[in-house]
């Protein structure tokens, strides 16, 4: 189950950036629903 689990989350789509609307590719979950680059200017 939990290797099912695993590859669940490795499949899920990918994810829209709430602040451009440009899909994420491969993002950690604390980066919540922003791309590298909105994370970035808000790290400015
Ligand atoms: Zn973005």
């Amino acid at each position: 189950m939990l290797v099912k689990l695993t590859e669940f989350f490795r499949n899920l789509p990918g994810k829209q950036c709430a602040e451009c609307g440009k899909e994420i590719e491969e993002q950690h979950e604390c980066y919540g629903n922003t791309c590298n680059s909105c994370m970035n200017v808000q790290d400015l």
